[in-house]
């Protein structure tokens, strides 16, 4: 998704002159924009930036690619295009991945299912068209190969198999939530020490600003794009992600519909305009804005205050907020 959360940190000044703001943005991984920007960084920066674009963003794109194949590398289209027809041996981090994306459909008590991949499929391609909206009876059809039993995956030989054909796996919910946590260990582990990045609406912090402030994180209003509603002051270590319905969706006969599709109903769910997580583990925040999306406020608010460490803003459908246990602390 693109940009969902504006950065407002550029209208900060650096207390210190010496201190240097480097930025770097890429177009062409995870089918969105990513941005980095390290403070104080020296000559190391584009060194820093090249291993940055091949060690997390070309890699994970390619494990995680859903339309792609690449020479060598067994990715989740390898799983797809082989279901029902054999077992796929898969990289440890991919099988780490798809263990994760099982145990969240058990927390998200189904809501979050990486299995739905025929069901978001059929939506796709009405959305792409933009001029209909599918029939129930397809949208049941597809939604038969749908059960995340289907998953298997093999811990200690590190396999992964789709049990029949038709199943496919979609890992748009939770794919760059988990990156994202490759992201702030990445940047540690270059010993970079201010930095923030934005890699397609989840926002990953490490340290502060160098004048010692906080970050600032700006939250959409989900009416008007061009203004924040809220905006959030952040640092080391927290991943902020936000599901919208104000960029990807489609009108038909002046409607919206969003691309986050309710497992229940098999439509998009119009409970919410915007749900933001914050927490210090990426999949999770990742992973719970997208269930938080498809939850009323009240059921949403009820799972995420069972995590100690995980908070939420939701805007519901008429545009009021609903903030979970300690989310405040992070208001600016
Ligand atoms: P985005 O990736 O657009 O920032 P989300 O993290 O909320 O937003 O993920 C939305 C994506 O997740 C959709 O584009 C689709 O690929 C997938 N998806 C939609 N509904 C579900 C669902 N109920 N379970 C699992 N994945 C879903
Ligand atoms: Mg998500």
């Amino acid at each position: 998704m693109f940009l969902i959360i504006s950065f407002v940190l550029f209208s900060a000044s650096c207390e210190n002159k010496n201190d240097k703001l480097l930025t770097k943005t890429y177009y062409q991984y995870f089918d969105t924009v990513t941005t980095v920007k390290i403070y104080n960084s020296n000559k190391d920066f584009n060194k820093i930036c090249n291993s940055f674009e091949s060690n997390v963003l070309k890699k994970y794109n390619q494990l995680f690619d859903i339309y792609k194949t690449y020479k060598g590398i067994s990715s989740i289209k390898t799983i797809n295009d082989n279901a029902g027809i054999k077992k796929i041996k898969i990289d440890s981090e991919l099988t780490d991945f798809l263990l994760c994306c099982k145990k969240m459909y058990q927390k998200t008590n189904g809501n979050v299912n990486v299995c739905l991949g025929p069901v978001l499929k059929i939506w796709q391609k009405f959305r792409n068209e933009g001029k209909k909206v599918p029939s129930l009876n397809d949208l049941k059809n597809a939604n038969r190969y749908s059960s995340i039993e289907n998953l298997k995956v093999n811990k200690e030989k590190n396999t992964a198999y789709l049990a029949k054909k038709g199943c496919s796996i979609d890992v748009g919910a939770i794919a760059k939530g988990y990156v994202a946590d490759k992201i702030y260990s990445f940047l540690l582990s270059k010993n970079v020490k201010n930095a923030i990045v934005d890699f397609g609406g989840n926002i990953i912090t490490v340290g502060k600003k160098t004048n010692g402030e906080n970050f600032s994180v700006g939250i959409t209003n989900p009416d008007n794009k061009s203004e924040n509603i809220v905006t959030l002051k952040c640092k080391n270590g927290l991943i902020i992600s936000t599901s919208g319905d104000y960029e990807r969706f489609y009108e038909v006969n002046g409607k919206k519909y969003s691309h986050i599709i309710s497992p229940k109903t098999l439509f998009p769910t119009e409970k919410n305009k915007s749900v933001t997580v914050i927490s210090k583990s990426g999949y999770l925040a990742d992973t719970l804005s997208t269930a938080l999306f498809i939850l009323n406020y009240k059921e949403g608010l009820e799972l995420v205050n069972k995590y100690n460490d995980c908070y939420a803003l939701i805007i519901d459908s008429s545009t009021k907020l609903h903030y979970s246990n300690g989310f405040k602390k992070f208001l600016k």
